[in-house]
């Protein structure tokens, strides 16, 4: 048999079916509504390349020395190739056609097809195989995607991970799960018990349409509170504007008004409450602990379309930390120039340095936090192999190939920098400690000494003030601990930089990324875009880009996800391999970056266009694209035009500008009138261009004021005219962390709010105190 049904599948199945169909297989078989499915069994693919003698050719491929980029890049072209290009032999093609007839019957069904990979022994198994989902696929792709979903065991991510943790290629094998899409009228979430006392009350939340619009967190949905033991309800009914809906004709998934009759009228009737509550009971049941599940019903039938354990229990018994104490400190983003908020420490590493520690260096505090460890000075990448576990990492300034080193450091120190450099940002996404800025850490500091970093005070103490410190856990540390996250009119999303980061910035409970910066991903090849493409192919480097974009993509999907083309100053690009043919410029933040770059090199731009039409064609309609640096209408009419040309259709797809420069804010109803459909504020560089800061230079980092009343007049008369003109607003620079900006953003009426990720609990509690203090001002 080369599928398996959900109903022959239980949860023991994992090296069979991987963990995505063995839990969905565990629901089916507890009786539970589970949309029906199969899952293309991890055998199948192995037999697949066994009996077509492609497995030795296969994994010879792959191994190659995996720090050769040029070798990696090959070695994943031609086993994914061998895979691609392998026909499925006609017995195999039948069963899964076969398979696919029974789940529609006489109609086509739309299926969901999600590679899950098997490896039970690796700590992440995830990124064994990428998670590859296509959505809404036919009989006329699906044998495609499942071999799509095959190939994703060789991305070159995937290669490189197995071999970097020292796993056999041959040892990882991967299902396919073929699932019918549900077409809800209405759907949700539950939580089965409360999810901070554990209590047996039933927390629902439900909006007509898809389940996407609420995890999305587009629409305001209904709100039930259950008391299992009495069935007493509280319900709060919302005015719930969108609904998200399947295209009949494209099959994809498109946002629509909801009608006025529907509008604020309750989801859920009594009768549907009790099924739900009845359902739930039965996961809590089957797992004996309390479920976080996710449902839909369509034509008065309930489904359940994925079940997870609830996490946020305080198990301890003690008080959790309170999230609607806001944790920021409002003066401090007025004074330090720094942009960040400057959270308290959080996790175990979060201990007072003693106070017998001697200052002996000062800088921005840009990731908050207190560590110690012995100090390891990086002057150059080939010193990064002697950065291990524990160590703190000093240099003059980050680059992307130190992300893997700054994972294993428990801190980092900078020479250079302010707020919103590399080492800032990336640090800041990993959860690590870091200070910047401190001119001179390198030269004072001393290889090997124990030093004690305060990421909150910008101080590095000599010797070691906090103990080596039981493993954090970065992902949990940014996970809301509240059960319902607050219900803000205005959207709070997340920046991302690094694609690594995307776990821990969806955990957040964030209402999508509204910045993905793509420069990131590029710099991470550690070559310049002309050179990784003369050493690799054009295609080879597109892939890049869509597997970058995609791994965030997937992870907040269907969360929206505002992807930025390229912005990297020349100066970022010299220091790559490929570096020496870029211009040597006396001033790069005012020179070659950004749209105008892109305009003038327009053949790289149209590899970027070329990415995001691939992720619209793979179903990735989260996506958004974002224009960095336009100063006017003209630059917008080029890139759409460019767009246009490269096979996307301008509107058709959300896309949009950010307002970097004085010129753009002057020019934003020309922008509007060339049809964006959001503004975004990068206030780092709004700041530097209106006060003549540079953002990156320490010396003057005390004038970097983001809220200087300048700056606010230009944000605000921006927003004035986005309204008129429906185009949406945002804010992405450092400056949406932090709270004064966040309070005039939401009373100027800006549409979201985008913070760092260690930010976007307090901005979700910000963001719904201002409103509520607008509310009750409106009635008083
Ligand atoms: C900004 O300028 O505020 C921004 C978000 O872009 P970057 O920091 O990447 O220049
Ligand atoms: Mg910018």
């Amino acid at each position: 048999m080369a599928v398996l049904w959900l109903d022959e599948i239980n949860a023991g199945d994992i090296e069979t079916v991987g963990g995505k169909g063995a839990s969905l297989g565990e629901l089916t078989g507890a009786g539970l509504p589970v949309p029906p499915g199969f899952v293309v069994t991890a055998e199948t693919y192995r037999s697949f390349i066994e009996d077509a003698n492609i497995d030795e050719e296969l994994f010879a491929a792959v191994d190659v020395d995996v720090d050769e980029s040029s070798a990696l890049s090959a070695a994943a072209d031609r086993a994914q190739e061998l895979i691609l290009e392998t026909p499925f032999p006609d017995d195999l093609r039948t069963e899964i056609l076969d398979s696919y007839h029974e789940i529609g019957g006489a109609d086509e069904a739309f299926v969901a097809v999600r590679s899950s990979a098997t490896a039970e022994d690796l700590p992440d198994a995830s990124f064994a195989g990428q998670q590859d989902t296509y959505l809404n696929v036919t009989e006329a792709d699906l044998l495609d995607r499942v071999r799509e979903c095959w190939a994703s065991l060789f991305t070159q991510r995937a290669i490189y991970y197995r071999q970097e943790q020292g796993f056999e290629h041959s040892a990882v094998n991967i299902a396919v799960v073929v699932q019918q899409m549900v077409d809800a009228e209405k759907s949700g979430v539950m939580f089965t018990s409360h999810p901070s006392t554990g209590e047996p009350t039933m927390i629902i939340e439900a909006a007509w349409g898809l389940g996407e619009a609420v995890v999305s967190g587009a629409v305001s949905p209904d709100n039930y509170v259950v008391e299992r033991e009495n069935r007493s309800i509280d319900v709060t009914v919302a005015d719930k504007k969108l609904m998200h809906v399947k295209d009949e004709q494209t099959g994809e998934t498109v946002e629509r008004e909801v009608s006025d009759d529907k509008r604020n009228a309750r989801v859920l009737s009594e009768a549907e409450i009790d099924t739900l509550l009845d359902l739930g009971e039965r996961v809590e049941d089957h797992y004996d602990q309390p479920q976080d599940v996710e449902w839909a019903i369509v034509e008065g039938d309930v489904y359940m379309l994925q079940s997870r354990p609830v996490t946020t229990i305080d198990e301890s018994g003690t008080e959790g930390v309170d999230p609607t104490e806001s944790t920021v400190d409002a003066s401090e983003g007025l004074t330090d120039g720094s942009g960040g908020v400057q959270a308290t420490s959080e996790g175990a590493s979060a201990s007072e340095p003693g106070e017998s520690g001697e200052i002996i260096v000062d800088g921005l505090g840009s990731s908050p936090g207190t560590v110690s460890g012995p100090a390891k000075i990086v002057t150059k990448l080939d010193d990064l192999a002697k950065v291990g576990e524990g160590d703190v990492i000093v240099t003059e300034m980050t680059m992307p190939d130190m992300v893997p080193a700054m994972k294993r450091a428990v801190g980092i120190i900078t020479d250079e920098g302010g707020m919103t450099s590399h080492a800032a940002i990336v640090s800041r996404e990993l959860g690590v400690p870091a200070i910047v800025g401190t001119t001179n850490a390198t030269s004072v500091l001393n290889d090997g000494q124990v030093v004690t970093l305060d990421g909150d005070r910008g101080a590095v103490l000599e010797g070691q003030a906090v103990e080596p410190e039981e493993e954090t856990e970065p992902v949990e540390e940014v996970r809301p601990q509240s059960p319902v996250k607050p219900m803000t009119a205005t959207e709070v999303k997340v920046n991302v930089s690094i694609p690594e980061a995307a776990e821990r910035a969806a955990a957040t409970g964030a209402d999508g990324v509204g910045l993905l910066r793509m420069e990131h991903m590029i710099l991470s090849l550690n070559q310049t875009p002309a050179k990784f493409i003369e050493e690799n192919s054009e295609d080879a480097y597109i892939t890049e880009l869509v597997e970058g974009i995609r791994s965030v993509a997937d992870e907040f999907y269907p969360r929206p996800v505002r992807v930025r083309t390229l912005d990297a100053p020349s100066d970022e690009f010299r220091q790559l391999e490929g570096g020496e043919d870029e211009p040597n410029e006396h001033n790069p933040m005012l020179g070659y970056r950004g749209i105008r770059r892109s305009l003038d090199r327009t053949e790289v731009f149209g590899h970027e266009l070329e990415a995001f039409r691939r992720l619209y064609e793979l179903g990735y309609d989260n996506v958004e694209i974002m224009f960095p640096l336009v100063n006017d209408a003209e630059d917008v009419h080029r890139a759409k035009a460019l767009m246009t040309e490269a096979g996307i259709d301008p509107a058709k797809r959300k896309w949009g500008v950010m307002v970097e420069t004085p010129a753009s804010a002057l020019s934003i109803e020309q922008l509007a009138d060339a049809g964006i459909d959001f503004a975004s504020f990068g206030t780092n560089d709004l700041t530097q261009y209106t006060l003549a800061v540079d953002r990156n230079n320490e010396h003057v980092a005390d004038r970097f004021d983001e809220l200087h009343p300048a700056i606010l007049r230009l944000i605000g008369d921006v927003i004035e005219t986005c309204r008129e003109h429906d185009v949406d607003t945002s804010i992405c620079g450092q400056a949406g962390s932090k709270p004064d900006m966040v309070q005039f953003l939401v009373n100027e009426g800006v549409s979201s709010i985008s913070a760092n990720i260690d930010a976007v609990r307090d901005v979700q509690h910000e963001v719904k105190r201002v409103e509520q203090k607008l509310l009750l001002d409106s009635v008083r």
